[in-house]
């Protein structure tokens, strides 16, 4: 017999004269179904946390941190790398924008997302599983021309949703700035390896030193391949613009970052100058001073315009770097057929410029010179356009593309440092994800823009894989079980929370390398360690959940009615009880309910 016939048939009174003497209970309420006063009606949701919603990657940092919390690493790993392939390489290398996001920051500061995200690769660390494909191979492939992170992600996404693929790599090895940019004293090297070693288990075919010289190979492709996703990056180095900057003595920051891993030796003296504020800039410096010399930043605007991260910026100055500010190069100085110094000129801010900033300018008679033994430049990087064949535009130095990467060609597509975007990894992630996303409606004659109304994450310009999978299947791997529970696509802010459940604490830090240890002898061991088992608990367990049910049971303990039943896992909501009171939602910490209007049609 089903629930419903087992109730209680409710009592009908005609008139006040047929009502019981008074509202005692007569042993039992059952016959009471107060459930028909209701107007509102509880019921469990799952919303998007905000710190899902500020990661380029949508990565659901609430699920993986509530599996991660209980121990089970594997399946938190699993949870993670849906949307984010490489949590070992972004909990060392992102500037962490969900951090900033993250309500906890109301209530003593962020999560250390990061942090954790580090932890959690580092956790499953050699024993990496290969990601399982979601669907059949699909007959189709898919070729990507550069190996950084947005075609490891592209590459990674395609993989797991059936297609065959394969990426072309000039240099010899893959990686892209992960391995040629950012120095092995913030991304250990065996990492990167062990990650992209990963991606050619599940299947990934890898050319190296196999470069798409010219729009006639990319055309190509195009034939070869069902889909093409061109992820080049921005490789040259923008020129100074100075006399004799072509000078020995004078190389790009980019160069000297290169030449550790291509294994050129240079000898770069002990006073080197860096022109520049940038990520480049304050890696070429570090990374200097790492090589015993006396290093000094010269950038041309104030500190506040630097568009090098706050952190990395403060770690080069706790290390010995000079940053001398509003300064701009004027020449080198030439001796003996050598830099041999730089002649600057000292500058004020003045209006803002088109990228917002104030512009600098130069301080009439106020030349200072700056000695050297090598100069660094490192004033941004430029893309190369010659692969690109002309009938597709750039504009501002970045190659035209519409919704998810696609360019004016219907099948290829592009992302990462390529287009218009912010220059992080994270956002190279998120390219490569929505292009891959986007591949696969091309591939499956669906139509992208109706699917991404389903995927996107809040107003964002994120997408979710999870979403994605849910839309292709019905199913998806991570999204609430539940049934009973309704995906909601509303982003939670710290005033959805019931913040009173939750009490004020600081974040732990990350475990950081004493300077003296980092310059001394130990220079490109890692600055940033691994938290241990007891540090990273505590800081899971900061984490408010916002948007998810954690079973504190408040809602059961709150019902006035006792309309709220505990299951085995999660709840059972009584509606022949339930008087739509709103307790349990209001008692919520987590706004992990919502109360609905009653459904006027029986
Ligand atoms: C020194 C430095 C430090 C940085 N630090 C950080 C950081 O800490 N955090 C952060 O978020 N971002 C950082 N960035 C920015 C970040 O690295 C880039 O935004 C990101 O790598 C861009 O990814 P991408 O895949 O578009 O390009 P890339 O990483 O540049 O990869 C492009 C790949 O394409 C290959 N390629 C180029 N032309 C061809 C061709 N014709 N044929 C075949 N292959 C080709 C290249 O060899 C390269 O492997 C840093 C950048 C630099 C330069
Ligand atoms: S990838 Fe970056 S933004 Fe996303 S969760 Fe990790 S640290 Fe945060
Ligand atoms: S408290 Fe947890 S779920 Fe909420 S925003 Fe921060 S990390 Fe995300």
């Amino acid at each position: 017999m089903s629930q419903e016939q087992n109730r209680p048939k409710p009592i009908k009174y005609n008139s006040a004269t047929e009502m019981p003497y008074c509202d005692l209970s007569q042993a039992t309420m059952e016959w009471n179904q107060t459930g028909t006063w209701r107007y509102l009606r509880p019921s469990y949701v799952e919303r998007t946390p905000s710190c899902q919603a500020a990661c380029p990657t949508s990565n659901d940092i609430e699920k993986w941190i509530k599996l991660f919390e209980k121990g089970e690493i594997e399946a938190a790993w699993g949870a993670a790398t849906i949307e984010n392939p490489f949590p070992a390489i972004m909990g060392r290398v992102c500037f962490h924008p969900c951090m900033d996001g993250c309500n906890r920051g109301e209530l003593g500061g962020s999560v250390n997302i990061n942090m954790l995200e580090r932890a959690l690769g580092d956790a499953v660390g050699e024993k990496l599983p290969v990601a399982t494909p979601f669907f059949e191979k699909s007959g189709k492939s898919v070729a990507i021309i550069g190996s950084g992170p947005a075609g490891l992600a592209c590459a990674y996404h395609l993989t797991r949703l059936g297609h065959k693929v394969t990426v072309f790599e000039r240099e010899k090895k893959a990686g892209g700035m992960l391995r040629y940019g950012i120095p092995a004293y913030r991304l250990s090297k065996d990492v990167l390896d062990r990650e992209i070693e990963r991606l050619s288990r599940m299947g990934v075919e890898f050319k190296l030193d196999s470069g798409v010289r010219d729009a006639t190979k990319m055309q190509e492709l195009k034939q070869d391949y069902n889909a093409v996703f061109v992820a080049i990056g921005a490789q040259k180095s923008r020129p100074l613009g100075i006399p004799d900057e072509k000078t020995t003595g004078v190389m790009s920051g980019l160069d000297f970052l290169r030449s550790f891993e291509t294994g050129r030796k240079h000898n770069i003296g002990n006073r080197v100058l860096v022109i520049g504020g940038g990520n480049t800039a304050v890696d070429a410096a570090r990374t200097a001073k790492r090589l015993g010399a006396e290093v000094t930043i010269l950038y041309r605007r104030s500190r506040a315009e630097m568009p090098a991260s706050e952190e990395e910026i403060q770690a080069a100055e706790d290390e010995g770097v000079r940053i001398e500010m509003l300064i701009a190069p004027k020449r080198v100085i030439v001796k003996s057929g050598h830099a041999a110094g730089l002649e600057c000129q000292r500058m004020e801010l003045g209006e803002p410029d088109e990228s917002g900033r104030r512009r600098p300018v130069p301080v009439e008679g106020s030349e200072i010179t700056f000695e050297s033994t090598t100069i660094l430049s490192a004033i941004g990087e430029q893309i190369e356009t010659n692969i690109i064949p002309s009938s597709l535009r750039f504009d501002n130095g970045a190659l035209v593309t519409k919704s998810c990467g696609q360019t004016e060609w219907n099948s290829v597509f592009a992302g990462g440092d390529i287009i218009e975007q912010p220059r992080t990894v994270v956002d190279a992630l998120c390219a490569g994800k929505k292009s891959s996303i986007a591949i696969d409606c091309l591939l499956h004659g669906d139509n992208l823009d109706k699917v991404l109304d389903k995927i996107q994450i809040g107003d964002t310009e994120y997408v979710s894989m999870a979403r994605y999978l849910q839309h292709r299947t019905g199913n998806s791997p991570i999204l609430s079980t539940n049934s009973e529970t309704e995906l909601l696509n509303e982003i939670v802010r710290f005033e959805d929370l019931n913040a009173a459940y939750f009490t004020k604490s600081s974040p732990n830090e990350s475990p950081t390398l004493p300077v003296k240890d980092r310059l001394n002898g130990k220079s490109f061991e890692e600055v940033h360690t691994s938290p241990s088992e007891e540090l990273r608990n505590d800081e899971l367990s900061r984490c408010f959940h916002c948007g998810r049910c954690t079973e504190c049971d408040n809602c059961f303990i709150y019902c006035p009615d006792v309309a709220i039943a505990k299951k085995q896992s999660g709840f059972d909501i009584d509606l022949y009880y339930c008087k739509g009171c709103g307790v349990c939602s209001f008692e919520c910490p987590r706004a992990a309910m919502k109360m609905s209007e009653e459904p006027t049609e029986l």
